[in-house]
């Protein structure tokens, strides 16, 4: 028997939203109870707001059930709006929590990786031509390092490590998150994608360091993670955030054109001369550079790497800072 708790219309639990102006275009955090015969698993975990506490408690109240009937947490990935209340969870009520094996450096705040971290970003934005406003990134980056010290996940985190796990077969799906793993049930045909696919806005792909601090290809990660899904029979995706997604084959189609697209839009800054990655960054993004700095140059450098593996441009280094032209 499986039943999706059916708290707002498809949704299994949908948790409103406590601060909508700080939430921007995400519209809502979603996060999942599943119930099946002999468990009820929590999917992600919200932000760690009093509200998300309370719209987690009601859900199950309203369902006749309690804090202590979950039997597990399982994460779609590390970001902050995923996981918050896992620790409030856990201390009331000791359970597993399962995520990808990369997710634990990630929640755990491995001093190791954290400092790696750091240092593959400062190289970045050197190597972008990012300068001052690169320069001011990283110091914020040094700073929020020494204020999240102690803002490690205390409740231990089990790797999941199996294709198939609680009756899902997992899917790794990275490109948004290093990390990020998708829920798949086949019975049923629905997906729990985390932030791979989201219907109102474009998923970010977001540029991170792998383990060893090498850059990862994150556009090429999220098509191959898009379709990857797309060749599966999925009637419903549950996202991250906004509505329960019931045509994902279209959807995924949508994103892929719209990468193309993005691909091709910054191939033609290129070819008019621009050639650092922060020189289009500042023209394709004029409103959005200095506010969303990071997300902004995620974008741009994963399409240039994109780009560079497509062979349409190629990357030479002039005074250490990376310049692309068109490949002729
Ligand atoms: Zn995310």
């Amino acid at each position: 028997m499986y039943i999706l708790l059916d708290i707002k219309k498809d949704c299994s639990l949908v948790i409103p939203i406590s601060n909508p102006e700080k939430l921007g275009g995400l519209k809502t955090v979603n996060f999942f109870l599943v119930k099946q015969e002999k468990s009820l698993s929590l999917i992600d975990a919200g932000y760690n707001t009093d509200s998300h506490w309370e719209a987690l408690n009601l859900a199950l109240n309203q369902n006749g059930l309690v804090l202590q009937d979950l039997t597990e947490i399982i994460l779609t990935h590390h970001h902050i709006d995923h996981v918050g209340l896992v620790d409030r969870i856990v201390d009331a009520h000791p359970i597993p929590v399962y995520a990808s094996p990369l997710s634990i450096p990630r929640l755990k705040r491995d001093k190791d990786f954290m400092e790696l971290r750091v240092e593959f970003f400062e190289k970045l934005y050197y190597e972008m031509g990012c300068g001052e406003t690169g320069e001011k990134q990283i110091a914020y980056l040094k700073k929020a390092l020494l204020r999240n010290k102690g803002k490690a996940m205390r409740a231990e985190i089990t790797a999941i490590t199996d294709n198939e796990f609680l009756g899902f077969t997992i899917l790794e799906v990275p490109g948004h998150s290093p990390d990020q793993l998708a829920f798949l049930d086949q019975q049923r045909k629905q997906l729990f994608a985390g932030d791979l696919l989201i219907e109102h806005i474009s998923s970010n792909a977001i540029v991170e360091p792998d383990e060893n601090g090498s850059r990862l290809p994150t556009i090429s990660q999220q098509i191959d993670s898009l379709n990857k899904c797309a060749a599966f029979h999925i009637d419903s995706v549950f996202p991250g955030h906004g509505a329960v997604i019931q045509d994902p084959k279209a959807l995924i189609h949508k994103r892929l054109e719209r990468i193309e697209e993005k691909s091709e839009l910054i191939l033609r800054y290129i070819q008019s001369g621009h050639s650092t990655a922060n020189e289009i960054a500042q023209v394709l993004y004029k409103n959005t550079y200095n506010e969303q700095f990071s997300l902004v140059m995620s974008e741009i450098i994963g399409h240039l790497d994109y780009l560079e593996a497509k062979k349409k441009v190629t990357m030479k280094k002039l005074q250490s800072i990376c310049h692309y032209h068109v490949t002729v």
